[in-house]
């Protein structure tokens, strides 16, 4: 049974309370967000250690990138749609390669609400520690951090959908070329099928070298040894499903 309404949305999207909490979470997550990086960021640099942050907030996009992949190939690969609590995720994901154009219906709320539901709240619990004690320099660093990767964590739907766009203003297409946010051909390479590389979908920039170190198949193959293998490939629409 699929776990997808007929618009392809979920069906907690239906939740009168689910829908509040998950307004409530985008409406929070600018301010929770930009508070738990400027602080500490701020805190950094009246320390002398403001350069920290070059360092921090690049390494906090690459982690973003990086656990975006992780999630991605788990559930392009592990599971059903009826696996419990993860279903329609996983339904979601596998979908998304015969109608990539899908993911543009959605719009900013629920395009990066299913993320902000969660993650917002733990980034304001991490700024309450955060405020309550006298931060030490190394907790200050390691709030920048966190709360980067949440950020661009939070973000990576909307670049996900941009990718997706059939037409894309300038100031994105400069964005997309720069690299800045996940760029279209780049994302082309994971709607080939097998489906089975390029699973990073905030920026990309892990892809290439995830791929060259087998990341991903190493990873099935050590899960393969201790009996969690793959599951079965779904029927594709089509054999091959363009990205824009
Ligand atoms: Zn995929
Ligand atoms: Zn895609």
């Amino acid at each position: 049974m699929d776990t997808l309404l007929d618009d392809n949305r979920r069906v907690e999207e239906e939740h009168p309370v689910y829908l509040f909490l998950i307004k409530a979470a985008v409406l929070l997550f600018p301010p929770v967000l930009l508070a738990a990086i400027v602080l500490p960021g701020y805190y950094l640099a009246q320390a002398g250690f403001g350069f920290w942050l070059l360092l921090l907030i690049p390494l906090g996009l690459l982690a973003s990138d990086f656990t975006s992949g992780l999630f991605h190939w788990f559930f392009d690969n592990y599971g059903t749609p009826q696996t419990p609590v993860f279903g329609q995720t996983i339904e979601l994901f596998r979908v998304h390669h015969d109608l990539p154009q899908d993911i543009c219906k959605s719009n900013f709320t629920f395009t990066v609400g299913h993320v902000c539901v969660w993650s917002v709240p733990m980034i304001a619990a991490h700024l309450l520690v955060y405020l309550w004690i006298q931060p030490p320099l190394l907790f200050s660093a390691w709030t920048v951090f966190f709360s980067t990767a949440h950020m661009f964590l939070i973000l990576t739907n909307q670049f996900h959908k941009w990718a997706h766009l059939p037409e894309k203003p300038e100031w994105l297409l400069w964005l997309q070329k720069h690299r800045f946010v996940l760029d279209t051909p780049h994302h082309e390479v994971h709607h080939t099928p097998p489906y089975s590389s390029y699973y990073c979908i905030t920026t990309g920039w892990m892809n290439p070298f995830l791929y060259k170190i087998k990341f991903f198949p190493r990873m099935e193959m050590l899960l393969a040894k201790i009996g969690i293998n793959k599951a079965e490939q779904q029927p594709q629409i089509g054999v091959k499903a363009t990205v824009s």
